[in-house]
């Protein structure tokens, strides 16, 4: 299993990081240490001062496949999830000044926190029209620090899963964390994480 991540999906995030609106897809990966689940507490790593929360859409693949052409890229998920891509934004910021990879800064252990899947079809309650145009936000100790609304993804899952998969065979049990809206922001011992998509809370779990 793998987790696939897309930076720089939604124009006002890539506007309050200063960088620069990419041509295509920004792809990295974690690897499975990474993981964090059942809403099991996120403990601050000794080697970064600024662990920032960057809440996502996230998608489990249901079938292998490579070079997956768009139209058919719906047929490769059918549940989605809510997931904090937790980012070392001091670390993260001193590798890219110097041109170098990104992973100690975002595949560090358990710092891809993913909730329990739910089906595609709560994508289609209230204000929710489908995985293209639905709602979803962070709260952090009860205030609402992060909204995002998929409509306004630059790419959208479909193009994401059609163009991820030139380069990466994909199976059945990756993520792809889909990109996070602006409000990203620190995260600090005591602090409570929240994630509501489509109006149900799907995780709900403390920082140490
Ligand atoms: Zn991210």
């Amino acid at each position: 299993m793998k987790i696939i991540c897309i930076g720089r999906n939604y124009d006002a995030h890539i506007r309050e990081l200063n960088n620069e609106v990419p041509e295509e897809p920004v792809i990295f990966i974690k690897p499975d240490t990474a993981l964090l689940r059942n809403n099991n507490p996120f403990f601050i790593p000794d080697f970064s001062n600024e662990i920032h929360h960057e809440v996502e859409l996230v998608v489990k693949i249901k079938k292998p496949g490579r070079h997956i052409p768009v139209q058919f890229a719906k047929d490769y998920y059918d549940e989605v999830s809510l997931g904090i891509d937790f980012t070392a934004r001091d670390v993260q910021n001193r590798l890219k000044s110097k041109g170098l990879p990104w992973e100690k800064a975002k595949g560090f252990d358990h710092s891809a926190a993913i909730a329990n899947f739910l089906p595609l079809s709560v994508l289609t309650q209230g204000e929710n029209n489908g995985i293209n145009d639905c709602h979803f936000h962070l709260e952090k100790n009860g205030e609402i620090v992060q909204k995002g609304h998929t409509k306004h993804m630059i790419h959208t899952v479909d193009e994401i899963i059609a163009h991820v998969s030139q380069y990466f065979g994909l199976r059945i049990g990756d993520y792809i964390f889909t990109g996070t809206p602006e409000g990203v922001g620190p995260v600090q011992s005591g602090d409570q994480l929240k994630g509501v998509l489509a109006g149900q809370t799907l995780f709900d779990f403390s920082i140490r």
